[in-house]
Order: structure tokens, then C-alpha cells, then sequence
């Protein structure tokens, strides 16, 4: 079977170097291992997404002489699918509405935590939820469907339906070696499976979408690794097939930061206006033009 790819920007603002290694390095990758490049725009976000960085990425990722397959696949095309994939975990009782707003969280916690104990956090630090949705009985959360709510899921009772399943294939690039690791998806809570203004989130959509695409190798940076635990949860809830995982190393500004406020952060048409070449670019981030070469 042949390798599939794929560099999955979310068109809320203009590519920056780090996309651009992401890029870089899904495009070496695959041309090592004989495999195909797709892109796919990830614009679920109705408020965020935008036309122009749409047409923003096709051309700076064409700039840097990337090259890939057409149609590109457009999320926001797709809400059909992912609210069949959300009405599955809900038929098996697996999602629930949440009413919850943001606020009412971040009172939950600043009222716990002002006794001195501090509120768990998922791995990017957000407080966990824990809110009385999730006990709502049926008819309740039913008679309020109409007031703004995301869905959830039933972490711990996904997580018994397939926990056999859940192990994640990390895949080092340099050694072609798959490890198995353990998937933590208890670590996120009650993750939100939809968001309010459209069926899906992230986590959804980007599964449904890897298993249509046929992704066979997914590569992205070192901050989505912690979510691969909720990724592949919901592959083995949703029955799609488990991709392998290399995620990359993040560029780091000269004091260690990730990217934020830093030169690197510029978008890269800044770049180019400002006279860089598309060599230049790629030498710099250790893909120079024609060689393959993969930057640790
Ligand atoms: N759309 C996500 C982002 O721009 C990347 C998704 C992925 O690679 O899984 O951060």
C-alpha cells in the first residue's frame, strides 16, 4: 500500500517557518518512503477561516516549491460526515450536550482553587471539565437543545469500550521503526466532540478525515502529540483505521519560545516581499531544494 501524507494548515492567518517545516518535512517524508503528499484545509472555524489565507496557503506552500494533489480537501465542505460521526457516539450514549459556558467554568475553577487546591488541567493546561452536563437525564438535556450547547464525550465510558485498542504507533523516521505506546485519552476529560456553531471539533474531524483520506503516515509537530491519545480513542469508537504518528520538533525563537512574536513567527510572504528566496527558506529549516534531506 502506497504512503499518504498529509499537511493540514487551518487557514486563520498567513503560513509562518513553522508551517512551512511542517510542510517541508511531510513532503521529504514522503518522497523517502515512495509515498503521496495531500493537502487539506482545515476550515471548521466559520468566524476564523478566511478566503484569503485559503488562497494565502496554496501559494506560499507553491512558493516553497511544494507540489501537491488536487481537489484539496475542504473541511467545511464536509459537515455531513462529521455529524454522522458525531450521531454515532451519540447513539452509543457516548456524547452529551454540554450547556456550559466558558465562564461558568472558569468560576467553577477560580472558586475551587481559591481554597488552595488546583483544578486538573489537560496537556495543553486547560481545566478539565467537570460540570453537572454530563448527569443531565435525557428529557432534561432534550427540553434545553435549543439553548447554545457543544457536545461532549463520556470519556471514561468510551474509553471501556475498546480499550484493547488503544495503542498508538510511533513511528521514527530515521530508523523506519513503528513503537507502540500506550494512548492516554483520560488525560483530556470530556473532550468536545462538536463545537457550538458546527458539528464536529477538531478531534473529529481531523479522524474522519485521515481515515477518508486514506492518511497512512501523520506528521506534525511535537504540540499535537498529546491529542494523538484522543485521536486514535475516537478511531477505534468510529472503527476507522489507526495512521502511524511522527510529530516533529517545534521551531523555537532564540530564547526557547515557541515561535510567538519572534522573526520566525513573520508570516512568509513577509519574508518574500522582504527579498528572501524560497532556497534561502529552505535551507535555513534543512531542506535545501532537490534533496530530500530530513531534518531531525
Ligand atoms: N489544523 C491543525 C493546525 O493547523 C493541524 C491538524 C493536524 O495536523 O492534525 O494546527
Amino acid at each position: 500500500m502506497q504512503p499518504v501524507f498529509r499537511f493540514a494548515p487551518s487557514p486563520n492567518g498567513f503560513l509562518h517557518l513553522g508551517h512551512a517545516y511542517s510542510a517541508l518535512t511531510n513532503d521529504a517524508l514522503a518522497r523517502t518512503v515512495g509515498g503521496r503528499f495531500l493537502l487539506r484545509i482545515e476550515d471548521i472555524d466559520p468566524q476564523r477561516s478566511k478566503e484569503t489565507f485559503v488562497a494565502a496557503i496554496a501559494q506560499d506552500l507553491g512558493w516553497l516549491g511544494l507540489r501537491w494533489e488536487e481537489p484539496v480537501l475542504r473541511q467545511s465542505r464536509h459537515m455531513a460526515d462529521y455529524a454522522s460521526a458525531l450521531g454515532r457516539l451519540r447513539e452509543r450514549g457516548l456524547a452529551y450536550r454540554c450547556f456550559c459556558s466558558r465562564g461558568d467554568t472558569a468560576r467553577r475553577v477560580a472558586a475551587f482553587e481559591a481554597e488552595g487546591t488546583p483544578w486538573p488541567r489537560d496537556p495543553d493546561g486547560a481545566p478539565l471539565h467537570a460540570g453537572p452536563c454530563a448527569t443531565l437525564s435525557e428529557t432534561e438535556a432534550q427540553a434545553r437543545a435549543g439553548e447554545p450547547h457543544v457536545w461532549r464525550l463520556r470519556m471514561a465510558d468510551a474509553v471501556s469500550c475498546c480499550p484493547a485498542l488503544l495503542d498508538i504507533g510511533v513511528w521514527n523516521p530515521a530508523t523506519g521503526v513503528v513503537r507502540r505506546d500506550a494512548a492516554d485519552p483520560m488525560a483530556w476529560g470530556d473532550v468536545v466532540v462538536a463545537r457550538r456553531d458546527v458539528p464536529t471539533s477538531y478531534h473529529l474531524s481531523v479522524v474522519v478525515d485521515d481515515a477518508r483520506q486514506g492518511i497512512t503516515h501523520v506528521v506534525r509537530g511535537a504540540d499535537l502529540e498529546a491529542a494523538t491519545s484522543v485521536h486514535r480513542l475516537l478511531q477505534a469508537l468510529l472503527d476507522l483505521p489507526a495512521p502511524i504518528y511522527f510529530h516533529h520538533r517545534l521551531l523555537l525563537d532564540e530564547d526557547g519560545r515557541k515561535l510567538a512574536k519572534s522573526k520566525l513567527s513573520t508570516p512568509l510572504r513577509a519574508l518574500r516581499e522582504q527579498g528572501l528566496t524560497p532556497r534561502a527558506v529552505r535551507e535555513q529549516l534543512g531542506f535545501p531544494p532537490g534533496s530530500p534531506a530530513m531534518a531531525p
